[in-house]
C-alpha cells in the first residue's frame, strides 16, 4: 500500500523539511530556531459535511485534510481521551444573550483549555513511545494551567515520565493542589522559589545542558517538552472551532465573529487555521489583559518589547511578553524569509515591526483591544449580574466582545472562555462578593468558592455546585510540598529519573 509522507514547513526557511508531524512533535524547534508548521492549508470542498459529524470523527476530518498522517489506532486511542470530560459536547456553546455566545474549552480533567490539547497530545505520544519502544522524560514549566494538564495527561502513562517545574506560592490554590496531589509514580512537580520566569528559564537551561541531556540518556530516557509552541498541540486545537459553526448552523447562523484571551496566541492561531481550512468565521478578535503585546502588534505593527516589563495580572495565563504563535502567523502571512528577518530582528534587538501594507492584510482579519485589571473585575461582574460567571481571562474576551456591541456589530460574536471560574476564585469573589479587601485576602480557594456560590444563590436564587472533583482536591493528601531552590532541580530530577 502507498504510505504518504507528508512533511511539515518550517518557519525560518523555504527548504523543505525531512520533518513528519511525530516527528516534529517529538522535537519540536525547527533549523535556524524557527518552528514548524503547516503550510497551503487547502480549503474543505464541503465544510458542511463535518457538521454531521462527532467531535472525534471531525478532528480526523481536520487531520487527514492537513495531511498528518497517524496511525489509526493511535489517533483513536488519542481522541478517546475527550470521553473523559465533564461535557457530553466537548465545549459546549452557550448562548447568554442575543447575538452573543461562549464556547466553554474548560470541562475537561483540569478546568482548563490546556486540557482541549493535552488530553489528546499525551496519549499521543505515549503511544509513539510505545511504538518505539523508548522511553520519554517530558520537562514542563507552568504559570499555573499547562503544569496540571501535562500531569493529568501523562498521568500513569507506562513509557514517559513527566515533570513539572512551577512557581511556589505563585499559583491558584487549586492549580497548586492539581500538581501538589498527583499521585501517579511516573510524575514528580518541583515548586521552586521564585517567579514563572525563574520556572521557564530554569527549563530552557535544563534542555539546553548537554551534560543534563547525556545524564538523562544514558538513564534510558529520551528528552522531551510539552510547551506551547509544539505543533500538535497546535493541531488539536483547531477542532473546537468548528462545534461553533456546526452548532450556529442549527440556528441558521452562517457566519460569526470569534473573541480569543491572548497569551502565547497558541488558541488564536487554532482559529486562524480552522478560517484557513474554510471555517466561516469573519473576525478573529485579540483580547489581551495589562500585557498588552498582543493588541499593540495588531493595531500598530510594531512588536516592540524593549522597554516593557511583565505585568502580574488577574489573568495569569496571558501574562507574556514574548508570544511564541505569532511566528507561525507571519510565516502564514508573509513565507519564511520574512518571517525570519522579522524573528532576528526580534531576538536581537527585541523589536520588529511589518509595512503598513501587511499591517493592512493582517487587519482584514484581527483585531485587538486590551483590558486593564480593574476592567477585568468589571467584566466578571457585569456577566455574573446578567446570570453568567466567568474566570478572570474569559472576562477580557466578554469585555471585548460588549465593546464591539456598542461599536453597532451586529455580527454574532463567540467569546472563547478557556478556564472554569473556580480555578480563579480570588478575582472571582472580588467581583462578585461584597467583601472588604481584608477579609478577601484571608481567606482560602475553598472559603473564596463558597462565598460566590452564596453570591449566585442571593442575586439569583440560583443553587450552583461546585464540581465534586475539585471540592475534593481540598482532602485529598498534598504529596509533593518541597520547596526547592531552582539552581538544584538538575540533580534532583536525575536522581529521580533513576529510581
Ligand atoms: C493558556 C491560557 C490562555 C492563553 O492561551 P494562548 O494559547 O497561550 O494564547 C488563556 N486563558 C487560560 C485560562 C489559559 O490557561
Amino acid at each position: 500500500m502507498h504510505n504518504k509522507q507528508s512533511f511539515l514547513a518550517q518557519t525560518r526557511s523555504k527548504e523543505v523539511t525531512n520533518k513528519t508531524f511525530i516527528q516534529a512533535m517529538l522535537d519540536p524547534n525547527a533549523d535556524f530556531g524557527g518552528l514548524y508548521t503547516f503550510d497551503n492549508i487547502a480549503p474543505f470542498k464541503d465544510i458542511k459535511k463535518l457538521y454531521s459529524l462527532n467531535y472525534a470523527d471531525m478532528c480526523k476530518e481536520i487531520f487527514s485534510q492537513l495531511d498528518i498522517n497517524l496511525d489509526k489506532d493511535m489517533l483513536d486511542y488519542a481522541l478517546q481521551s475527550y470521553n473523559n470530560f465533564r461535557s457530553q459536547d466537548i465545549a459546549p456553546l452557550v448562548n447568554i444573550e442575543s447575538n452573543l455566545y461562549v464556547l466553554e474549552l474548560y470541562h475537561g480533567p483540569t478546568y482548563a483549555f490546556k486540557d482541549m490539547a493535552l488530553q489528546p497530545f499525551s496519549r499521543l505520544l505515549d503511544s509513539i513511545a510505545k511504538k518505539q519502544n523508548k522511553k520519554y522524560l517530558i520537562l514542563s514549566a507552568t504559570s499555573g494551567d499547562t503544569g496540571p494538564a501535562t500531569l493529568s495527561g501523562f498521568a500513569n502513562s507506562s513509557n514517559i515520565k513527566a515533570i513539572c517545574i512551577y512557581p511556589k506560592g505563585g499559583t491558584s490554590d487549586i492549580q497548586r493542589l492539581q500538581m501538589t496531589t498527583q499521585d501517579a509514580k511516573n510524575l514528580n512537580v518541583f515548586g521552586i522559589d521564585g517567579d514563572f520566569d525563574l520556572a521557564q528559564s530554569t527549563l530552557k537551561a535544563l534542555l539546553k545542558d548537554k551534560d543534563f541531556r547525556d545524564s538523562v540518556n544514558s538513564s534510558g530516557y529520551a528528552l522531551s517538552v510539552a510547551n506551547s509552541v509544539n505543533i500538535a498541540r497546535i493541531a488539536f486545537q483547531i477542532a473546537y472551532y468548528f462545534i461553533i459553526a456546526k452548532e450556529l448552523y442549527k440556528q441558521n447562523i452562517y457566519n460569526f465573529d470569534v473573541i480569543v484571551p491572548s497569551g502565547n496566541f497558541g488558541n488564536a492561531l487554532g482559529a486562524f487555521f480552522a478560517k484557513q481550512l474554510g471555517l466561516p468565521i469573519t473576525k478573529i478578535c485579540i483580547a489581551s489583559n495589562p500585557n498588552d503585546i498582543l493588541t499593540q502588534f495588531f493595531t500598530t505593527g510594531i512588536y516592540d518589547i524593549k522597554s516593557k516589563k511583565l505585568k502580574l495580572s488577574y489573568s495569569p495565563a496571558m501574562d507574556i511578553l514574548k508570544s511564541s504563535n505569532i511566528e507561525r502567523l507571519l510565516f502564514a502571512y508573509f513565507g519564511a524569509d520574512r518571517t525570519r528577518d522579522l524573528m532576528q530582528s526580534l531576538d536581537t534587538n527585541n523589536y520588529f515591526s511589518i509595512t503598513n501594507n501587511e499591517l493592512l492584510e493582517i487587519q482584514k482579519i484581527f483585531e485587538a483591544k486590551s483590558f486593564s485589571d480593574n476592567e477585568c473585575i468589571g467584566g466578571i461582574r457585569d456577566s455574573f449580574n446578567n446570570g453568567y460567571v466567568i474566570d478572570p481571562h474569559t472576562s477580557n474576551a466578554y469585555l471585548f466582545a460588549k465593546y464591539r456591541k456598542q461599536c453597532d456589530i451586529t455580527q454574532t460574536q463567540v467569546i472563547i472562555s478557556t478556564a472554569h471560574f473556580a480555578k480563579f476564585a480570588r478575582a472571582v469573589c472580588k467581583a462578585t462578593c461584597d467583601l472588604d479587601s481584608k477579609t478577601l485576602e484571608s481567606l482560602n480557594d475553598k472559603e473564596l468558592l463558597s462565598n460566590i456560590i452564596s453570591s449566585i444563590k442571593n442575586k439569583h436564587s440560583k443553587e450552583l455546585s461546585i464540581d465534586s472533583s475539585i471540592l475534593e482536591l481540598f482532602t485529598k493528601q498534598e504529596i509533593h510540598t518541597k520547596r526547592y531552590d531552582a539552581n538544584t532541580l538538575k540533580e534532583h530530577i536525575l536522581s529521580w529519573i533513576r529510581l
